[in-house]
């Protein structure tokens, strides 16, 4: 279903940015609906119908890479090799930073010294190599902690921090929500900053799709999304993927008639040619 390669995808682009929030007109139902639901048409059946409503809910779904001044959480796309993203959290206030799933640590490395910045923690959606190849080489480097899930202790390199569904963790004063989101693997979870509206979403929910089911099952993928469904609608989601444009393909090739689908494959199709990522509008945030 869904995407191709391991894992998978992407995002919306964002016509407004402010205070760290993005709105998508014309796109909102576009995002979450098809994003969710393309994958999943001839699996389920029934999901697909309560996806689709959750989305009309959920309104928004955005797939942004913006700096939230508002909580003083700056949130920061870093690409890594071939489709990856990973993404550096800067708290202003204490100057801790995070990254979430570095596939590799050079990209990391060249972007925090152009910051200037140290690495405190290393957060993990989940143990496949490229979400979490970086993780030894820097933590050596800064001695970094790396948090990852509790059901994945044994296959997430170098793991110090062990968190379970429902645990709270403090990334400097933002309160870190900790949600099992199994389907892609059994041990995925999701990092959702409430005070933020930011959640990463690693290779559950993408663009236009969701992630393959290396471990998990349908329905195990399913209430994954549903609980990605269930935030507020200003959450902006970052996943660990950039597969925006194929995954617009396939969606075209069900729905080739879907005028906001057509609209919105065109403008993917346009950021991709000039090699700018569809989670965000604003490349002047990106680590090039
Ligand atoms: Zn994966």
């Amino acid at each position: 279903m869904i995407s191709k390669a391991s894992c998978a995808m992407a995002t919306l682009p964002c016509s407004r940015v402010r205070s760290g929030f993005c709105i998508l007109p014309g796109m909102r139902q576009l995002s979450l609906s098809k994003g969710l639901v393309y994958g999943f048409t001839r699996l389920l059946s029934m999901p697909f119908k309560t996806l689709r409503g959750a989305s009309r809910t959920l309104k928004v779904a955005q797939f942004c890479s913006v700096s939230n001044m508002s909580s003083s959480l700056q949130i920061e796309l870093v690409p890594c090799l071939k489709d990856n993203y990973a993404y550096i959290l800067h708290d202003e206030d204490t100057g801790t930073v995070g990254v979430v799933d570095p596939s590799e640590a050079t990209p990391v490395i060249d972007a925090l010294r152009r910051k200037n910045w140290n690495l405190t923690y290393i957060l993990n959606t989940h143990h496949h190599h490229d979400h979490t190849g970086g993780n030894q080489e820097l933590k050596a480097r800064y001695g970094a902690k790396v948090i990852g899930s509790g059901v994945d202790r044994d296959r997430i390199p170098g793991i110090d921090i062990a968190l379970n569904d429902g645990d709270k963790w403090m990334f400097a004063a933002h309160e870190v929500q900790v949600m099992d989101t199994p389907g892609h693997t059994r041990g995925h979870i999701s990092f959702h900053f409430p005070g933020s509206g930011a959640i990463f979403t690693g290779d559950t929910l993408f663009s236009l799709s969701c992630g393959k089911l290396f471990e998990g099952t349908p329905l195990q993928m399913h209430s994954s999304l549903k609980k990605i469904m269930s935030l507020p609608d200003d959450t902006n989601i970052y996943c660990g993927h950039e597969y925006t444009l194929s995954n617009s393909k396939f969606a075209l090739s069900i729905e080739p008639n879907n005028e906001a689908l057509q609209s919105y494959a065109a403008h993917i199709a346009h950021l991709r040619s000039k090699s700018l990522p569809t989670v965000s509008r604003k490349p002047f945030y990106l680590f090039f």
